[in-house]
């Protein structure tokens, strides 16, 4: 049972707050999961009346929401639970009305949905204006700085102000049912873990492909790249969640411990490896469901027609430990890719002997973890080919652990409602650690700079492929292929 509760959401305006907060806040309180006790505040810096908020952020949902739409009972009873306030973050005085709003003895949660750059200003007006108490939460979108140093800055600004046991930094990637489910998957079936290692596995790939451009993003986006917008957070935690040790219990402590650890026993891709290990791409012209597209250079809000920033990674990564010596982690990620997929794969090792027809390949199992599209896990297992002509054929055969299962009514719950129910009940184990922030941007500050040493160019690839040839030959190296089955 949950205090009662303020949450109150910086820069509610926003693309963020309109697409992700506000949809799964309402979602929540329609599926009566968010306590009566549970007021909410949009604060912007456009002067409205509550009730003009109210009534805009109904005409925002109700296109954002079209497939679902607005139950008007809900729609009604969860706008009491709004209020607005007009604040310029940057501005001090402006915060001493948002003090005279609080009230004593309720459980403050202030939502960061701004651009990072103001994380510190507010964090000290908050304090400034008497609105932090040893308890009050804050909720820290990505990025978190854009290399090891300036998210060590970050977070020392945060921290000045707030308890590190009071920060929330999201990776919505971890408000996945799929990512969950893969603790359990791992933990709580004794078939799987005993066989989740480098006797048996062979080796892990994680893909993340984007159909979609920068998004009008361009000036934000080339000084990023993908590296920093997509491996650093996304695909670490990801390969965090498959690969780290049995956490003591599902407590945060315990799971965040056990992925810095993980983090740190990745190897690193420095200039010795970069060449071998590490693959850059930027995506040319080309054509996304059947439509044409323009290269990332030709990107609306160009400021030149050059650049070496990557839209594409692959890499081939090792975790130095006693469970995964020697498998190697494929990872890969990019924009304006064939089909919008985000899946993990583990494929099994070869039996040692095949006695059936069909070769050692028919006799792999394999284990598709599919976070979108459909998000759920497949086991790829072989079985005999039910034939009278072919005694002895195999053939794959796939079990299905749909979450869904034969119900096509279960909704699959977006990661923010996850998030936000986690963040009121002030449960961090799905919320990223400063130590995991740091120990991620570590590794990945050795890839860049080996990358910038070795004056490493972005090869091209044609939008709507799976990246340039170089990607392929990472991995065809090794006697392996990248996974392309599947939706
Ligand atoms: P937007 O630029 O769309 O929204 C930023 C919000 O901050 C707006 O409401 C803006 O108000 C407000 N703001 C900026 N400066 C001030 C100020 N001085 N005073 C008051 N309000 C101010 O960004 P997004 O919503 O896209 O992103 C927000 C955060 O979430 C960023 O950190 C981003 O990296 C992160 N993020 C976003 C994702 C997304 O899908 N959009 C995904 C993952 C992370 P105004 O409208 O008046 O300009």
């Amino acid at each position: 049972m949950s205090k009662n509760t303020d949450l109150i959401i910086f820069g509610a305006s926003g693309d963020l707050a309109n697409r992700k907060l506000f949809p799964a806040l309402y979602r929540l309180h329609h599926a009566g999961l968010l306590e009566d006790n549970v007021r909410i505040l949009a604060l912007a810096r456009r002067a409205q009346t509550s009730r003009e908020f109210v009534s805009q952020l109904e005409n925002t949902l109700q296109n954002v929401m079209l497939a679902e739409g607005l139950d008007k009972g809900s729609w009604k009873s969860f706008s009491r639970r709004l209020h607005f306030l007009k604040v310029d973050f940057t501005n001090k005085r402006d915060f001493k009305d948002l003090q005279h709003w609080l009230v004593k003895k309720r459980t403050v949660i202030y939502y960061f949905a701004t651009p990072p750059s103001l994380y510190g200003p507010i964090s000290s007006h908050l304090n400034g204006a008497g609105c932090i108490d040893s308890q009050t939460r804050i909720v820290l979108e990505k990025p978190i700085g854009h290399d090891l140093k300036s998210s060590q800055e970050v977070n020392d600004v945060v921290g000045k102000y707030f308890n590190e046991k009071n920060i929330y930094r999201i990776d919505h990637y971890l408000g996945k049912e799929t990512v969950q489910n893969l603790l359990a998957l791992r933990f709580a079936n004794r078939v799987i873990h005993s066989q989740w290692d480098n006797t048996c596995i062979d080796h892990v790939q994680i893909t993340a492909a984007e159909t979609v451009g920068i998004e009008g993003r361009w000036s934000y986006y080339d000084s990023v790249g993908q590296l920093r917008d997509m491996v650093q957070n996304h695909l670490l935690q990801l390969l965090c969640m498959v690969a780290m040790e049995p956490p003591n219990s599902l407590e945060a402590g315990e799971i965040r411990g056990e992925k810095v650890k993980l983090m740190r026993a990745l190897r690193p891709i420095n200039i010795d490896s970069v060449l071998q290990d590490a693959v850059r791409g930027q995506y040319d012209a080309g054509w996304i469901n059947g439509e044409p597209v323009v290269g990332y250079l030709e990107e609306e809000g160009r400021d030149s027609g050059k650049s070496n920033t990557e839209t594409f990674v692959a890499l081939k990564a090792y975790v130095d430990n006693w469970r995964w010596a020697g498998v190697p982690f494929y990872l890969r990620t990019g924009k304006r890719m064939g089909k919008k997929v985000t899946r993990v794969i583990i494929t099994y090792k070869e039996s040692p002997h095949t006695i059936f027809s069909g070769g050692q390949d028919g006799a792999r199992n394999r284990l598709v973890i599919r976070l979108q599209p459909n998000e759920g896990i497949e086991l790829e297992m072989v079985s005999k080919k039910q034939s009278l002509e072919e005694p002895l054929g195999i053939e794959r055969r796939i079990l299905n652990l749909d979450f869904l299962g034969d119900s096509a009514s279960v909704r699959i719950a977006d990661a923010y409602e996850r998030l936000f129910l986690e963040v009121i009940n002030g449960n961090q184990w799905l919320f990223v650690s400063r130590e995991e922030i740091e120990a991620s941007w570590k590794w990945c500050d050795e890839l860049l700079s080996a990358w910038r040493e070795k004056n490493v160019e972005v090869k091209s690839y044609g939008a709507g492929s799976w990246g340039p040839p170089k990607a392929e030959i990472l991995i065809e190296r090794d006697g392996r292929s990248w996974y392309e089955g599947g939706a």
